[in-house]
């Protein structure tokens, strides 16, 4: 077998939500949008609920119908795209709570399914979803005499502390919200770091569950172990790979892994990445090809079986500023062809 092993440790995203919910002042639900950052919502949110999540946070509907054949019929399931066309039977037959974004949505709402649960998503700034604060005086009255079950705003800057939006977003949700009787969230993960002020009642982490910054502390949750198809020598001045970028400055022994770009490791890492043979990093040698990797493993002094790109000693916003994303495009770009091994299910 060559394909990579991709483990996910989901007794660390419990311990990970579990710590942001003790920093946490009000309730702390989960984000699991996107397959759960790639790791598999099904099995992420299963742990997460039996951990003591009782809300979850999608993009899509269709996102929710299929989490909600695995939380049960008691948690709450919000989707942020709100109600769009076609999302009717879906958001009735599943129980999931719109965030409905404008007026049109809130009208598709109220005529297609009277009486059913929706929250409202309003705009503080972040201008990508909500309503705007003209859009919410026109529509308030009437949004609010149908009995949304959440109002919420998101933060664009919060995994920057000190960046002055932060506390502009703040003031206007507090001043769009101010008085009303309907629970309010705010936070994501950098919210919930940034000050109580930010917590309100319902928290939304999604990052910091799998393990990436602005959550530091995170335990670690990805381990990728890539196996070893083929190792050689090289004599000084032979080149490996596309473009003969890397030329060997000395008899190298090179080690051909079984993973590449077409798994998202982004061809953007390489020339700054290691690859790991328990505690020795082997950097890689050349550029990263679609399905394979060469690695410089002359100073390891054996030829190994695996070779480690994701682990407690390389994180993912390690890859991040290789690369130059960040954290959460190197876990929603992890790869179909992994074999993925789940721990502490
Ligand atoms: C993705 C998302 C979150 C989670 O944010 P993290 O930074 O991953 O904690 C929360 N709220 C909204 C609206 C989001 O889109």
């Amino acid at each position: 077998m060559s394909t990579a092993t991709l483990t996910i440790d989901l007794d660390a995203i419990a311990a990970n939500w579990r710590a942001l919910a003790d920093a946490n002042t009000g309730e702390t639900a989960a984000v699991v949008k996107a397959d759960a950052y790639g790791l598999g919502a099904a099995r992420v949110a299963r742990r997460l609920a039996r951990a003591g999540a009782r809300s979850f946070f999608v993009a899509v509907a269709e996102e929710g119908a299929a989490l909600r054949e695995v939380v049960g019929p008691e948690a709450a399931i919000h989707v942020f795209s709100g109600h769009m066309p076609g999302d009717a039977d879906m958001i009735a037959d599943c129980g999931l709570v719109p965030m409905i974004n404008s007026v049109d949505q809130m009208i598709r709402h109220a005529e297609a399914l009277p009486g059913h649960a929706f929250g409202l998503q309003l705009d503080t700034g972040m201008n990508r979803l909500g309503m705007e604060p003209a859009e919410w005086q026109a529509v308030r009255e009437i949004a609010l005499a149908q009995a949304p079950v959440l109002i919420m705003s998101h933060l664009a800057c919060a995994d920057a502390p000190d960046h002055p939006m932060n506390a502009q977003q703040l003031r206007a949700f507090r001043e769009m919200t101010e008085g009303l009787d309907i629970p309010r969230s705010l936070a994501n993960t950098g919210g919930i770091l940034l000050h109580p002020e930010y917590h309100f009642d319902l928290a939304r982490p999604g990052i910091g569950l799998y393990g990436g910054a602005p959550f530091t502390e995170a335990a670690p949750v990805v381990t990728l172990d890539i196996p070893v198809i083929q190792c050689r020598d090289l004599e000084p001045g032979e080149s490996v790979g596309y473009g003969c970028d890397f030329i060997a400055a000395r008899p190298t022994r090179i080690a051909t892994i079984a993973a590449g770009y077409g798994d998202g490791i982004l061809r953007a890492m390489g020339p700054r990445t290691m690859l790991y043979a328990e505690d020795t990093p082997c950097p890689v040698a050349g550029r990263i090809s679609m399905d394979l990797i060469a690695v410089d493993v002359t100073d390891l002094g054996h030829d190994p079986a695996h070779l480690r790109l994701l682990g407690p000693e390389q994180g993912i916003d390690h890859l991040a500023d290789n690369a130059g994303t960040i954290g959460y495009e190197i876990l929603t770009s992890l790869g179909g062809r992994y074999t993925r091994r789940y721990i502490g299910a």
